[in-house]
């Protein structure tokens, strides 16, 4: 038992390792899965739109080379401001085409030189692309056609009072990051976040220049607003799309953003060196840094990492909690062994309490029927044995004999040498007596210096043989006393048999009368029941 428990504790201790690894591990796998699934999304959304962009450049490449006139339709619409010194399609408003056009508005007069012409029929056609993808990807907000030669066409439709073509727009980040100086590639790009023109959303654009014969001519913008980035990156975890300057697209998982441009370090609330160890972190790969697990992800076509990050504690706790219905069970196991083990424990000191108390108790009871000073029997051990032998005796026709023997003088040893000698005394007396006699005879002390013998199976003249040897045995021998003086004394006896139709009082009777003639005649003498001549 005692060597199970040490094991029972180290498979119960393995057991929960392997379970909160498990789960452990299970977590961050799901974790991972969860951001590589917000990967795929995302890079699917910007596939799409960057597959639309191609479009758009093709399409406006077809427009020049087609020989068809232009919609000359929409361009009747056109007009010019004088007072204000621009044009623009502003007639549309309130007919038919308000839904599937956008308005065309520019700087000064309307363009009569035939290239421009040209260039406002394709920003026109353009408007038939713009329907389509502005109700295919409802987080567009705008798409323009930007052109070098001053004029915009803006889908859906709005009134020139509300927006129109200024010189400003071909500084704006969106036109100036598409056209050549910045894009010698002339591919392609997203901008990076901003706050729109009334400052109410955070706007990303993605802008295509368009060419013809390799001469630049303007560039398309399309702006998204954020809500469709948060819808895909929206998990159980705390996540954020962040642009090439590290300033938040969108996040996901309740956090939501202001209507400001706000930079990653400042959104997690992390310091800029922590931001910075993300920034820099190893791609797809779970890490710990600080007290969360990151995952980041450098999305394949647009300059964008996403980030998702969960507390460590949360999963660590989860992890153990796992463990807990183990745990009780092991803890209630455990308990019921420790409970089993005490009750064992108590019933064995039970049992041995039982024993001792029981040999307490044989103790007490032979210490009840002996004398101390002595170890002889006391009276009432005597009696016991008495009982016990008479039985016997009866049934074996044995006889039994008896010894009464009383020291002489005594009372003048102990006024002699002291009290304590007296004992030496009486000792060395029962000591003798014990010696002379078989294991199965009794040696009583009868009272004071006074011995009764009690042989059993002995007749009267063993009996006068017995006490004589004790006499002698006394006569002869020395006692120490505690100052290293010597002393020595003597014991009359007197002897008798049980007649078996006396009662035994008699008997002792006997002996004793005897013993009297002893001391009468002298002491130091053994005298027998039988040589004493009763006087009728
Ligand atoms: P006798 O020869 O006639 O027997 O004279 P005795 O002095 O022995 O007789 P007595 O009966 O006058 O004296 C007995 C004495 O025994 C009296 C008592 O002080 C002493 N005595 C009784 N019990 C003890 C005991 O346990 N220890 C000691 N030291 N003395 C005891
Ligand atoms: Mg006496
Ligand atoms: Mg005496």
């Amino acid at each position: 038992m005692k060597l199970k428990k040490p094991i029972i504790i180290f498979l119960i201790f393995i057991s929960n390792l392997i379970t909160y690894q498990n789960k452990y591990d299970s977590l961050i796998k799901d974790f991972k899965n969860n951001a590589i699934s917000k990967e795929a999304i995302l890079n699917r959304h910007i596939d799409l739109i960057s597959g639309y962009a191609d479009i758009i450049s093709i399409f406006g490449n077809g427009i020049y080379q087609s020989t068809e006139s232009g919609n000359s339709g929409f361009l009747n619409f056109i007009k010019f401001n004088s007072k204000e010194n621009y044009f623009h399609a502003d007639a549309i408003g309130g007919t038919k085409m308000e839904k599937t056009e956008g308005n065309l508005t520019g700087a000064g007069k309307i363009p009569i030189d035939k290239s421009v012409r040209d260039e406002l029929n394709l920003a026109v056609h353009f408007n038939k692309v713009f329907n389509k993808l502005y109700h295919k990807l409802p987080d567009i907000k705008w798409m323009s056609y930007i052109s070098e030669n001053n004029f915009i066409n803006r889908y859906p439709f709005i009134y020139s009072r509300d927006f129109r073509y200024t010189e400003d727009l071909k500084k704006q980040i969106f036109y100036t990051k598409a056209a050549p100086k910045e894009n010698d590639s002339q591919k392609s790009v997203w901008t990076p976040v901003y706050l729109n023109r009334d400052k109410t959303e955070l706007i990303v654009t993605y802008s295509i220049p368009i060419y013809y014969r390799k001469q630049f001519m303007g560039v398309v913008t399309i702006d998204f607003s954020n809500f469709r980035f948060k819808e895909m990156i929206d998990s159980k975890f705390e996540s954020c799309l962040i642009d090439e300057n590290g300033f938040v697209i969108a996040s996901g998982h309740k956090k939501e953003l202001g209507k400001e441009m706000i930079s990653m370090e400042k959104f997690m609330d992390i310091s800029d060196f922590t931001a910075n160890t993300m920034k820099h972190m190893e791609v797809n790969k779970v890490k710990r840094i600080n007290d969360y697990y990151v995952y980041s992800i450098r999305l394949a076509n647009a300059p964008w990492k996403l980030f998702i990050r969960v507390p460590a504690w949360t999963i660590l706790l989860e992890s153990v909690l796992t463990t807990l219905p183990i745990m009780l069970i092991c803890l209630f196991l455990l308990l019921t062994m420790n409970e089993a083990e005490k009750r064992k424990k108590t019933a064995r000191l039970l049992r041995e309490s039982i024993v001792e108390l029981k040999s307490y108790q044989k103790l007490l009871e032979s210490a009840a029927k002996m004398d101390f000073l002595t170890t002889t029997y006391n009276r009432r051990g005597y009696e016991e044995k008495l009982i016990e032998y008479m039985n016997e005796a009866e049934e074996n026709k044995s006889p039994i004999s008896v010894l009464i023997a009383d020291i002489d003088f005594f009372k003048q040893y102990n006024d002699t040498y002291g009290h304590t000698a007296g004992d030496k005394l009486l000792i060395n007396a029962a000591d003798i007596m014990k010696r002379n006699v078989t294991k199965k005879d009794i040696v009583c002390r009868w009272g004071g210096e006074e011995f009764l013998i009690l042989l059993f199976n002995k007749t009267y003249e063993e009996a006068l043989r017995i006490a004589e040897n004790i006499r002698k045995d006394i006569e002869t021998s020395v006692t120490k006393l505690e100052n290293f003086q010597t002393i020595t004394f003597t014991i009359t006896i007197g002897v008798a048999e049980y007649e078996k139709a006396n009662n035994f009082d008699q008997c002792i009777s006997s002996a004793d009368k005897a013993l009297y003639e002893g001391k009468e005649q002298g002491r130091n003498k053994v005298v027998g029941s039988r040589d004493i001549v009763t006087v009728p």
